[in-house]
Protein backbone atom coordinates (compact mmCIF):
# COMPACT_ATOMS: atom_id res chain seq x y z
CA UNK A 1 0.00 0.00 0.00
CA UNK A 2 1.21 3.80 -0.79
CA UNK A 3 -0.11 5.76 1.31
CA UNK A 4 0.70 9.57 0.80
CA UNK A 5 3.88 10.89 3.30
CA UNK A 6 1.44 12.79 5.51
CA UNK A 7 -0.76 10.31 6.27
CA UNK A 8 2.52 8.19 6.99
CA UNK A 9 4.17 10.49 9.21
CA UNK A 10 0.72 10.67 10.89
CA UNK A 11 0.28 7.10 11.76
CA UNK A 12 4.07 7.25 12.58
CA UNK A 13 3.69 10.03 15.38
CA UNK A 14 0.49 8.12 16.43
CA UNK A 15 2.34 4.89 16.82
CA UNK A 16 5.13 6.83 19.14
CA UNK A 17 2.29 8.30 21.08
CA UNK A 18 0.92 5.21 22.25
CA UNK A 19 3.96 3.44 22.16
CA UNK A 20 7.02 5.51 23.21
CA UNK A 21 10.26 3.92 21.50
CA UNK A 22 12.78 2.77 24.71
CA UNK A 23 16.24 2.83 23.86
CA UNK A 24 17.57 -1.32 23.73
CA UNK A 25 20.56 -0.44 25.38
CA UNK A 26 19.49 1.34 28.73
CA UNK A 27 15.23 1.49 28.60
CA UNK A 28 14.81 5.07 28.56
CA UNK A 29 11.95 6.43 26.28
CA UNK A 30 12.81 8.58 23.11
CA UNK A 31 14.56 6.11 20.83
CA UNK A 32 15.36 2.88 19.59
CA UNK A 33 18.68 3.74 20.40
CA UNK A 34 19.83 6.79 22.58
CA UNK A 35 23.26 8.71 21.65
CA UNK A 36 24.54 8.03 24.90
CA UNK A 37 24.07 3.88 23.86
CA UNK A 38 25.50 4.52 20.65
CA UNK A 39 28.59 5.76 22.10
CA UNK A 40 29.13 2.28 24.35
CA UNK A 41 29.49 0.15 20.66
CA UNK A 42 32.18 -1.69 21.38
CA UNK A 43 35.09 -0.52 18.80
CA UNK A 44 36.67 -2.74 16.55
CA UNK A 45 39.90 -1.33 17.08
CA UNK A 46 43.44 -3.25 17.07
CA UNK A 47 45.75 -4.17 13.74
CA UNK A 48 43.20 -6.13 11.31
CA UNK A 49 43.22 -8.19 7.69
CA UNK A 50 42.86 -5.20 5.49
CA UNK A 51 40.17 -7.50 3.12
CA UNK A 52 38.09 -9.02 5.52
CA UNK A 53 38.65 -6.62 8.66
CA UNK A 54 40.04 -10.04 11.25
CA UNK A 55 42.08 -9.37 13.79
CA UNK A 56 45.75 -10.58 12.67
CA UNK A 57 49.10 -9.37 13.17
CA UNK A 58 49.72 -9.55 9.28
CA UNK A 59 48.14 -7.69 6.52
CA UNK A 60 45.91 -10.11 5.46
CA UNK A 61 44.79 -12.69 8.11
CA UNK A 62 44.97 -17.00 7.12
CA UNK A 63 41.80 -17.22 5.24
CA UNK A 64 42.41 -14.42 3.18
CA UNK A 65 46.17 -15.02 2.41
CA UNK A 66 44.99 -18.64 1.90
CA UNK A 67 41.89 -18.98 -0.40
CA UNK A 68 41.40 -15.14 -1.06
CA UNK A 69 37.61 -13.27 -1.12
CA UNK A 70 35.37 -12.45 -3.98
CA UNK A 71 34.82 -8.90 -2.16
CA UNK A 72 37.22 -6.62 -2.22
CA UNK A 73 37.05 -5.53 1.15
CA UNK A 74 34.42 -5.50 4.51
CA UNK A 75 34.15 -3.18 7.24
CA UNK A 76 32.01 -3.27 10.59
CA UNK A 77 30.69 -0.73 12.39
CA UNK A 78 31.57 -2.38 15.61
CA UNK A 79 32.69 -5.58 17.45
CA UNK A 80 30.22 -8.13 17.90
CA UNK A 81 29.96 -8.25 21.61
CA UNK A 82 28.17 -6.61 24.50
CA UNK A 83 26.10 -4.24 24.00
CA UNK A 84 25.97 -4.86 20.04
CA UNK A 85 25.68 -8.83 20.01
CA UNK A 86 22.31 -7.72 22.38
CA UNK A 87 21.10 -5.47 19.74
CA UNK A 88 21.89 -7.75 16.91
CA UNK A 89 19.64 -10.48 18.52
CA UNK A 90 16.75 -8.05 19.46
CA UNK A 91 17.01 -6.85 15.78
CA UNK A 92 16.64 -10.85 14.71
CA UNK A 93 14.87 -12.55 16.97
CA UNK A 94 12.65 -9.46 18.94
CA UNK A 95 11.04 -7.90 16.16
CA UNK A 96 12.43 -4.87 17.15
CA UNK A 97 12.44 -3.62 14.17
CA UNK A 98 13.09 0.03 14.86
CA UNK A 99 16.60 -0.54 16.13
CA UNK A 100 17.89 -1.06 12.29
CA UNK A 101 17.62 2.77 11.64
CA UNK A 102 20.16 3.80 14.78
CA UNK A 103 22.48 0.43 14.01
CA UNK A 104 22.45 1.65 9.89
CA UNK A 105 23.31 5.16 11.32
CA UNK A 106 25.99 3.42 12.73
CA UNK A 107 27.21 1.42 9.56
CA UNK A 108 27.60 4.81 7.53
CA UNK A 109 30.46 5.53 9.16
CA UNK A 110 32.40 2.67 8.28
CA UNK A 111 31.49 3.10 4.76
CA UNK A 112 34.24 5.68 5.07
CA UNK A 113 37.18 2.98 5.45
CA UNK A 114 35.76 1.28 2.49
CA UNK A 115 37.38 2.26 -0.77
CA UNK A 116 35.21 4.50 -2.77
CA UNK A 117 33.35 3.16 -5.96
CA UNK A 118 31.81 5.81 -8.31
CA UNK A 119 27.90 4.20 -8.76
CA UNK A 120 27.15 2.38 -5.88
CA UNK A 121 24.61 -0.48 -5.70
CA UNK A 122 22.94 -1.58 -2.02
CA UNK A 123 22.21 -5.19 -1.76
CA UNK A 124 21.58 -7.45 1.21
CA UNK A 125 22.89 -10.86 1.85
CA UNK A 126 19.27 -12.34 1.28
CA UNK A 127 17.10 -14.98 3.64
CA UNK A 128 15.72 -18.36 3.35
CA UNK A 129 12.16 -17.71 2.23
CA UNK A 130 11.20 -19.93 4.81
CA UNK A 131 12.82 -17.94 7.48
CA UNK A 132 11.68 -14.68 5.82
CA UNK A 133 8.20 -15.91 6.46
CA UNK A 134 8.28 -16.59 10.21
CA UNK A 135 10.53 -13.37 11.04
CA UNK A 136 8.22 -10.84 8.82
CA UNK A 137 11.85 -9.16 7.53
CA UNK A 138 14.90 -9.98 6.82
CA UNK A 139 17.25 -7.53 9.10
CA UNK A 140 19.66 -7.41 6.48
CA UNK A 141 17.43 -5.81 3.84
CA UNK A 142 15.89 -3.60 6.68
CA UNK A 143 19.33 -2.58 7.44
CA UNK A 144 20.34 -1.93 3.39
CA UNK A 145 17.53 -0.27 2.94
CA UNK A 146 18.26 2.18 5.82
CA UNK A 147 21.67 2.91 4.55
CA UNK A 148 20.74 3.82 0.93
CA UNK A 149 18.55 6.27 2.09
CA UNK A 150 20.89 7.36 4.22
CA UNK A 151 24.07 7.48 1.86
CA UNK A 152 21.76 8.18 -1.69
CA UNK A 153 22.43 5.36 -3.08
CA UNK A 154 20.43 3.17 -4.97
CA UNK A 155 19.15 -0.02 -3.44
CA UNK A 156 17.75 -3.65 -5.51
CA UNK A 157 16.30 -6.37 -3.07
CA UNK A 158 16.20 -8.36 -6.52
CA UNK A 159 19.76 -7.93 -7.35
CA UNK A 160 20.69 -11.49 -5.34
CA UNK A 161 18.38 -14.02 -4.25
CA UNK A 162 18.58 -17.11 -1.99
CA UNK A 163 18.73 -20.24 -4.34
CA UNK A 164 19.25 -22.92 -1.59
CA UNK A 165 21.22 -23.59 2.04
CA UNK A 166 20.86 -22.90 5.24
CA UNK A 167 22.54 -20.24 7.36
CA UNK A 168 25.29 -20.44 10.19
CA UNK A 169 24.38 -19.48 13.14
CA UNK A 170 26.88 -16.43 13.99
CA UNK A 171 28.73 -18.24 16.73
CA UNK A 172 28.92 -21.50 14.67
CA UNK A 173 32.66 -22.06 15.19
CA UNK A 174 33.66 -25.01 12.10
CA UNK A 175 34.61 -22.84 9.11
CA UNK A 176 34.47 -25.81 7.35
CA UNK A 177 30.72 -26.42 7.65
CA UNK A 178 29.45 -22.78 7.14
CA UNK A 179 31.70 -22.85 3.58
CA UNK A 180 29.44 -25.95 2.55
CA UNK A 181 26.52 -24.22 4.06
CA UNK A 182 26.32 -21.57 1.71
CA UNK A 183 28.13 -22.98 -1.43
CA UNK A 184 26.31 -22.21 -4.19
CA UNK A 185 23.50 -20.71 -2.53
CA UNK A 186 23.07 -17.25 -4.22
CA UNK A 187 22.56 -16.25 -7.30
CA UNK A 188 22.68 -12.50 -8.80
CA UNK A 189 20.83 -11.23 -11.85
CA UNK A 190 23.24 -9.46 -14.23
CA UNK A 191 20.65 -6.95 -15.55
CA UNK A 192 20.04 -5.50 -12.72
CA UNK A 193 23.26 -5.20 -11.73
CA UNK A 194 24.58 -3.45 -15.00
CA UNK A 195 28.09 -4.02 -14.25
CA UNK A 196 28.14 -2.02 -11.03
CA UNK A 197 29.78 -1.78 -7.79
CA UNK A 198 27.30 -3.45 -5.23
CA UNK A 199 28.29 -2.70 -1.46
CA UNK A 200 26.82 -5.61 0.39
CA UNK A 201 24.89 -5.62 3.28
CA UNK A 202 24.76 -7.62 6.95
CA UNK A 203 24.28 -7.83 10.26
CA UNK A 204 27.29 -9.67 11.33
CA UNK A 205 30.09 -10.47 9.51
CA UNK A 206 31.69 -14.13 11.16
CA UNK A 207 33.90 -15.96 8.49
CA UNK A 208 33.01 -13.93 5.83
CA UNK A 209 31.94 -17.31 3.91
CA UNK A 210 28.26 -16.09 3.26
CA UNK A 211 29.86 -12.78 2.02
CA UNK A 212 32.39 -14.21 0.05
CA UNK A 213 29.46 -16.39 -1.62
CA UNK A 214 27.46 -13.41 -2.44
CA UNK A 215 30.27 -11.46 -3.67
CA UNK A 216 31.12 -14.63 -6.21
CA UNK A 217 27.60 -14.87 -7.62
CA UNK A 218 27.77 -11.09 -7.48
CA UNK A 219 30.88 -11.29 -9.90
CA UNK A 220 29.73 -13.79 -11.78
CA UNK A 221 26.49 -11.69 -12.83
CA UNK A 222 28.90 -9.16 -13.54
CA UNK A 223 29.91 -7.07 -10.78
CA UNK A 224 32.38 -4.57 -11.10
CA UNK A 225 33.69 -5.00 -7.70
CA UNK A 226 31.82 -6.24 -4.28
CA UNK A 227 32.36 -4.39 -0.66
CA UNK A 228 30.75 -5.60 2.10
CA UNK A 229 29.51 -3.63 5.15
CA UNK A 230 28.25 -5.05 8.64
CA UNK A 231 27.30 -3.93 11.67
CA UNK A 232 29.32 -5.82 13.45
CA UNK A 233 32.12 -8.53 13.18
CA UNK A 234 33.49 -11.25 15.38
CA UNK A 235 36.38 -10.95 16.69
ZN1 LIG B 1 20.45 3.96 25.89
ZN1 LIG C 1 40.94 -11.63 6.11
Amino acid sequence: MNLPAVVRRGARLLLDEVFPLRCAGCGRSGAALCPACVALLPVADGPRCQVCWAPTQHELCAICAADGRAFAAARAACSYSGLAERLVLRLKFASERALAEPLAEAMVAALGALPPRPDRLVAAVPMRSVRRRVRGYNQAEVLAAHLARRTGLAHDWRALRRVRGGTPSARAPNLVARAALVRDAFRADGRRLGGRSVLLVDDVLTTGATAHECARALRAAGAAVVDVVTFARTD
